[in-house]
């Protein structure tokens, strides 16, 4: 493919891609805001690593659930340092929201009664069968593995091993 082709996914200096930016049949949807816009994958490089955890657990939740999972912050392109967190730099860092009940692709935080926490640790398992997943940050409460952490009760993050 040439270089100003416009299928070619978005490629950063690490040559990391963006996240493909969910065709319908893909399991996933992206959500996310930068500097008060919607990022638009500005916000989903992603390491090859993690590249594959996404689109293998996404293949694996659409085998087994109709609802799309909401796939967050990952890194920005070149790894820069983004306002609001020192970490989500290594493209290996990722935020996943919790499934809702209603299947609505909205935020969702754990003590809300849309919060299905059976669905939100079957992903996190997902993610820990299919992916080198090395911690997983989360506040909702009864899930094994996962450990809690200020400001992680509307999104759970996972960081994988490089
Ligand atoms: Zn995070």
């Amino acid at each position: 493919m040439a270089e100003d082709d416009p299928l070619r996914p978005p490629q950063d200096s690490r040559r990391f891609f963006m996240l493909p930016q969910a065709p319908m049949d893909s399991g996933y949807y992206v959500y996310g805001n930068f500097r008060g816009r919607p990022a638009k994958g500005a916000y989903q490089f992603a390491h090859p690593i993690m590249m594959t955890a996404i689109l293998r657990v996404a293949l694996e939740w659409q085998a087994i659930d109709k609802r799309r999972i909401g796939i967050g912050d990952i890194s920005l392109a070149g790894g820069s340092r983004p306002p609001d967190h020192d970490s989500h730099r290594s493209g290996l860092e990722l935020d996943v929201r919790p499934l809702r009940k209603d299947g609505h692709e909205e935020s969702i935080r754990w003590w809300e009664p849309q919060y299905d926490k059976e669905s939100t640790a079957k992903l996190i398992e997902l993610f820990r069968t299919f992916a080198p997943v090395v911690t997983v940050l989360f506040n909702g409460p009864d899930i094994p593995f996962v450990n809690h952490y200020a400001g992680h009760d509307d999104h759970f993050h996972i960081k994988l091993r490089g």
